[in-house]
């Protein structure tokens, strides 16, 4: 059984949210701009076009959607993120990890910055939760070795060529694995360029709304 130890914080940080946003998700209505921020994050980073859809395994799970902005991503984090799962995509491989961060509050409400990724570099041949278990297991001891204090704000995982949403083994893997209420799922399609963040609240799936900055 993995154990997830620093996954809260007693007393978060008060300070503001990050100002220094390049770039902001709205669910349902930013798809178009996160294509072009996607690209053009990738294309930074020497990487063109994206192949290597897979078959989908996965069944869709239906989300509705909330407004109120309370993650923010370092951009760092983006393209570490995207650049992973482009090159699993080459090779029809689904990419996973880890996204690390802290938690903050400011006015009574709290929000979650991610400043880092830690990557599972097993070889996974298939969306199967027998290799979430295992890469998630090798991540955990790559957690251990961070030489500073974090708080695990969640997972990212890829959907190569069959877009961004949570099926009923990624919730499965969310509830079982990551249940904090501010425990995020974030979704990647490296194909079709698509990046959605999700959290379970209760029974249902929700959509959440995402902020891009530089740190
Ligand atoms: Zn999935």
């Amino acid at each position: 059984m993995i154990k997830i130890t620093r996954e809260t914080r007693k007393n978060p940080e008060r300070q503001p949210p990050p100002n220094s946003i390049v770039f902001s998700y709205t669910p349902r209505k930013s798809e178009e701009d996160a294509r072009a921020y996607m690209a053009a994050r990738l294309r930074q980073a020497g990487i063109e076009d994206v192949e290597g859809a897979a078959e989908p395994h996965e069944t869709k799970v239906d989300a509705r959607c909330a407004q109120d902005l309370n993650l923010y991503i370092r951009q760092e984090v983006i393209d570490e993120l995207l650049v992973h799962c482009a090159e699993m995509a080459a090779d029809q491989l689904e990419a996973l990890g880890f996204l690390v961060g802290d938690i903050c509050r400011w006015n009574g409400e709290r929000f979650s910055v991610v400043y880092d990724v830690v990557t599972g570099q097993l070889d996974a041949t298939a969306t199967s939760v027998r290799f979430r278990e295992d890469a998630f297991e090798s991540m955990f001891d790559e957690l251990d070795e961070l030489e500073y204090d974090y708080v695990l704000i969640g997972w990212y995982h890829s959907h190569p060529g069959y877009t961004s949403f949570m099926s009923h083994i990624d919730l499965d893997t969310q509830m079982r694995m990551f249940n904090q209420p501010f425990h995020v799922a974030l979704v990647a399609d490296p194909v079709t360029m698509e990046l959605k963040a999700f959290r379970p609240i209760d029974d249902t799936c929700i959509e959440i709304p995402y902020a891009v900055v530089e740190t």
